[in-house]
């Protein structure tokens, strides 16, 4: 794990009349969008506070299709199985064993069928703003800058109503309208290898890795300061693969501890009476004189890394960026606030801050 050393991705967070860039959206945990308050209540929400990025749970609703158009020359997608529909079969599986991680994770309201079946595109180029959730291999894009291995561009909105393409129109602020994950299809120098192939492709990175982190983004996730968390920026290095294997009897293996608290706070699952617990509390500077004069109103620091720890493990639980609250109808106080959410309860944790 120590040999880190590409860019997974520029999460490029594209919004339609509203839009956090991703300097912005990448200091926090979750990408969150604050709503249009211009619009009228009934649209906007009637609140300014920022929203998180999310998508709707019920069976069915998040329904990617995956292009089938895979560069040959070079080759950037590398299988066991060399014909070509053995090929497919086998990318298939890894993009299903990928949700599947996601949807193993205790305590949230995703469900195993909160991923509709997978299907196919032989359309090239199938990425793009149009309301439908798309992989692509082929398509090239101006955000692959030098080390970017794979990127996932959503579209969130900042008002109820709004549709993109063919995307059912929004019945919440915040709600994802079109998600797109992009493989970096130009190189001879980067090449992806399915679990099976891996072994034999050293110099590959693990395209299960890759695509679990990228359908991290697709649920609202920003990055983790957390090392361990797949949501970390950088990939793993060529020929290894992120945490364990998924199992069947534990499909989620791959996540880190920071990956399933993020999970459970942005798909809350009411029925768990495990993951209810939270620690709030503000971070101030020893010396009050250090908080910026400009903007006014700073009372806190902002942009902390505050980690909870199990006591008992050791284990790191959650992680967040503070520096701020919001109490409906906003605006957002930059007062050194941080929480984190859906910790287990009956635990004993360790709360640290760092730059
Ligand atoms: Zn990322």
């Amino acid at each position: 794990m120590k040999a880190r050393s590409k860019r997974i991705l520029a999460c490029v967070l594209a919004g339609f009349y509203g839009v956090w860039f991703a300097p912005l959206a990448q200091a926090y945990s979750f990408d969150m969008i604050v709503p249009d308050v211009r619009q009228p209540a009934s649209i906007s929400g009637g609140s300014s506070c920022p929203v998180k990025a999310h998508q709707l749970s019920p069976a069915g609703s998040i329904a990617f299709r995956w292009s089938t158009v895979l560069n040959t020359n070079p080759v950037t997608i590398v299988t066991q199985n060399q014909t070509a529909s053995g090929q497919l079969t086998e990318i298939q599986q890894v993009i299903a064993q990928s949700m599947a991680v996601w949807m193993g994770v205790t305590g949230t309201a995703l469900a195993a069928a909160t991923f509709a079946p997978l299907t196919q595109t032989t359309t090239q180029n199938a990425c793009g703003s149009d309301g439908v959730d798309s992989i692509c291999f082929d398509q090239a894009d101006a955000a692959f800058t030098p080390g970017v291995l794979a990127f996932t561009r959503v579209i969130v909105t900042d008002r109820i109503g709004l549709q993109v393409g063919s995307s059912p129109a929004a019945t919440t602020v915040g709600q994802i309208l079109d998600a797109d994950i992009y493989f970096n299809p130009s190189g001879s120098q980067v090449a992806f290898a399915t679990p099976q192939a891996l072994p034999s492709n050293p110099t590959a990175y693990d395209l299960e890795s890759v695509l679990t982190h990228e359908l991290g983004h697709s649920l609202g996730f920003s990055h983790s300061a957390v090392w361990s968390a797949m949501m970390f920026p950088f990939a793993p290095a060529p020929g290894t693969f992120s945490g364990l294997r998924p199992t069947i009897q534990q499909p989620d293996a791959p996540l880190g501890d920071d990956d399933r608290t993020g999970l459970r706070v942005l798909y809350p699952n009411p029925a768990d009476t495990l993951h209810q617990g939270a620690i709030r509390g503000q971070i101030f500077p020893a010396n009050p004189l250090a908080l910026p004069a400009s903007p006014p109103g700073v009372t806190g620091v902002f942009g902390t890394h505050v980690v909870a720890m199990d006591e008992a493990s050791g284990a790191v639980m959650g992680a967040t960026m503070g520096g701020w609250s919001c109490t409906a109808p906003g605006p957002a106080q930059f007062d050194g606030t941080y929480e984190i959410d859906a910790l287990a309860v009956g635990h004993s944790y360790t709360v640290y801050a760092e730059p």
